[in-house]
């Protein structure tokens, strides 16, 4: 048995200050850090006993976790177990990097997110270039606010071209009305997609041929009928107009991905990985099948808890984060990441 653990426990507090996040320069009490501390530790000692199945982990902490010591010990501790096969983290990238020597790198993977108002291009992609010679595995992305355009075109630029770039859709004041197809708003740009013509369509033309999973996703993305869901294709609301049809097709030449992400997928009633082989768990060692449907489903430190896992049908209207929609079956997007889905590199990439 296969078993992904998205793992966020009370850390709250985050290093830098980005205008748009609750945990900006938030800071925590020793109390609190200590709790943050032991509930970690209880869980990866919790994971050691987990020997019978295979185990993927990634850290999804509310703010900035690399900075403190006991995720980077957790990080090498979870690596070094024979049943691990993924301990990842969503990170800033601001700490030291000299932890990394204590991980079997093999099964370490940052998701590394660059934050244009709180460091510099130059700063962060040194921080790149110490991963990749360190040996580890990351993928490297920024939320596409249009203030960033420049700085994001200039970070795909001096990447090399097999790190993979994601950029995440700014969704704010976005409704959650399920999105209609990409083709529908910007008809050009699956076919350029698949043609991997254009700036960054080396990357795109990549991922098509050795996956084939982006083949599929203009079939996962049929328009849906008016009046689906709470909106239908005439009261998308205000957000779609964040980004101009041109806009899109620029950064899904930078992020080949980008149209996936620039879309609230309808998922109520569709099958998906999340409760079966996927759960999110906090602190206090609670399931619930992921970060977006906070019913509880069990506890990891329960008895029975393996009991909790089976296949559900989704429950909210759509689904629009990377780290949910991945496992949504229709989407197929397994086929597309292979081994880094929880890390989000795609197959083809370094
Ligand atoms: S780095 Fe992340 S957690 Fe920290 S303030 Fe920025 S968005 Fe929030
Ligand atoms: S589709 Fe998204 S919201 Fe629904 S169960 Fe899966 S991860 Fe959760």
């Amino acid at each position: 048995m296969n078993l992904s653990i998205l793992y966020r426990g009370p850390l709250s507090s985050c290093n830098y200050g980005c205008d748009y996040c609750p945990f900006a320069k938030h800071t925590e009490t020793a109390e609190e850090l200590a709790h943050d501390r032991a509930c970690l530790e209880r869980f990866v000692a919790w994971a050691g006993t987990r020997g019978t199945a295979s185990l993927g982990v990634l850290f999804t902490p509310w703010g900035e976790a690399l900075v403190r010591k006991w995720y980077q010990s957790a990080l090498a501790a979870l690596t070094r177990m024979p049943h691990v096969t993924k301990a990842a983290i969503q990170t800033n990238l601001s700490c030291k990097l000299d932890w990394v020597e204590e991980c079997d790198k093999a099964k370490l993977a940052l998701w590394c997110t660059f934050h244009p108002s709180e460091t510099t291009r130059e700063r962060f992609l040194a921080k790149c270039r110490e991963l990749l010679d360190r040996g580890v595995r990351f993928s490297v992305g920024v939320v596409g606010l249009k203030e960033h355009f420049a700085e994001i075109e200039a970070l795909r630029r001096e990447l090399p071209s097999d790190v993979y770039l994601w950029v995440n859709a700014y969704k704010r004041g976005r409704g959650k009305e399920p999105t209609p197809s990409p083709s529908v708003r910007s008809p050009a740009l699956s076919a350029e997609l698949l043609a991997g013509r254009g700036k960054g369509g080396e990357q795109a033309l990549r991922i098509s041929t050795a996956s084939g999973g982006l083949q599929e996703a203009p079939r996962a993305f049929t328009p849906l009928p008016l009046g689906r869901g709470a909106g239908g294709v005439g009261s998308l609301g205000r957000g779609l107009l964040y980004y101009t049809p041109e806009m899109v097709a620029d950064l899904t030449r930078i992020d080949p991905l980008f149209p996936v992400n620039d879309t609230y997928h309808a998922s109520r009633g569709e099958a998906c990985r999340a409760g079966q082989s996927v759960i999110s768990v906090d602190g206090d060692g609670t399931v619930r099948r992921c970060h977006f449907i906070k019913e509880p489903i069990g506890n990891i430190y329960a008895a029975d808890f393996d009991a909790c896992l089976r296949e559900r049908p989704c429950t909210n209207d759509t689904c629009g984060c990377h780290i949910g929609y991945v496992h949504l079956d229709r989407l197929k997007l397994y086929d597309t990441f292979g081994d880094g889905v929880l890390e989000r590199i795609p197959l083809g990439y370094r």
